[in-house]
């Protein structure tokens, strides 16, 4: 047990290898490497009964961001021994046509996860597209059956940057039980699922959003605060109560995250950097899961 004079005490012992002035940098690298170690049996065991764990991405449009994402995802997908079969179309695509591609890899066998790249293009009816996958392989928790599924606390895959979210908590045995967490953010794909997630591990949770009022004295109560805003450096250093734990969801042009870092290190007692923080162990989840998809269901 290490003494630390605040409001969260972090016990892990490779908390202290990160310690930096007394802060603990949250390192989504090392994270991200323990996710894919614990996977690397199971890959082996099931490339022996012939089944290579495959993950599709769809990319609809040429957003370059999208694009970087989803070249990041197939390059990690083969560093582990895994498949990624990419489908690229065209920015002109109806919601009837990407629901078409949807449906082929659901009925693939040789497919155990598939992944749309979100955003997809404004005339695009994304939730329908989101719900066309079939929950089996729905491993980034998008569809409504996967989001309840992780509301009620036994989805088999949460969506990932929440999920990834929670493994950095666990990782360095960051308590969680009866913190007040504040989440910034509710979106079906991060701040709903993340808060969902919290409240399951017993954290007293508010969820904040655009309208929310007095966002500065809401976030400066949280033990544990999520920025999943989608604005660079977005939280302030003075929004943060002594020794809270901050985790940047964030990832804006310039490699920036939503939490203004060095201002927030100041206060908090441990940190995810941007980049090296959420961002990897988000694509490390995705990897696993798809591992055990293909696991449980191929
Ligand atoms: P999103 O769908 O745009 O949602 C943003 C949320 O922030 C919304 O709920 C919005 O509230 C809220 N918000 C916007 N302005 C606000 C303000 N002034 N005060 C309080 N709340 C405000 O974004 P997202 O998809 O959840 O992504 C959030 C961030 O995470 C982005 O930076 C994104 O790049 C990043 N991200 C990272 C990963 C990763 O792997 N690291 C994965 C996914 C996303 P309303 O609901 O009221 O509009």
């Amino acid at each position: 047990m290490i003494p630390l004079p605040f409001c969260v005490s972090i016990t892990h012992p490779k908390g202290l290898m990160n310690m930096n002035d007394g802060k603990m940098i949250l390192d989504g690298n090392v994270v991200a490497a323990s996710i894919r170690e614990s996977v690397v049996g199971q890959v082996k065991q099931l490339v022996d009964r012939g089944i290579t764990p495959t993950l599709a991405t769809i990319l609809v449009g040429d957003n370059p961001a999208s694009e970087t994402y989803v070249r990041m995802k197939g390059n990690a997908c083969q560093r582990l021994g895994l498949r990624s079969v990419r489908v690229d179309l065209p920015s002109h695509t109806t919601t009837e046509q990407l629901i078409a591609e949807i449906n082929k890899l659901n009925d693939d066998p040789q497919i155990h996860g598939i992944l749309l790249q979100h955003p997809v293009p404004d005339h695009i009816d994304e939730r329908a597209a989101f719900e066309a996958i079939s929950i089996q392989k729905d491993v980034d928790g998008v569809t409504t059956l996967g989001f309840a599924q992780n509301a009620f606390g036994f989805a088999d895959f949460p969506s990932c940057t929440p999920a990834a979210i929670m493994a950095i908590l666990e990782y360095y045995n960051i308590p969680i039980e009866s913190k007040h967490a504040v989440v910034i953010g509710r979106s079906p794909i991060l701040g709903k699922p993340v808060s969902a997630m919290l409240l399951n591990k017993n954290a007293t949770v508010t969820t904040c959003h655009s309208r929310t009022a007095n966002l500065a004295d809401i976030v400066r109560l949280g033990d544990i605060v999520v920025a999943a805003v989608g604005k660079p450096k977005f939280v302030q250093g003075s929004w943060i109560k002594p020794g809270a734990v901050v985790l940047d969801a964030g990832y804006n042009a310039g490699n920036v995250g939503d939490v203004d870092y060095e201002a927030c290190s100041v206060n908090a007692s441990a940190i995810t950097p941007v980049p090296g923080g959420v961002g990897p162990v988000t694509i490390a989840t995705l990897l696993k899961h798809t591992v055990d998809a293909a696991d449980k269901f191929a």
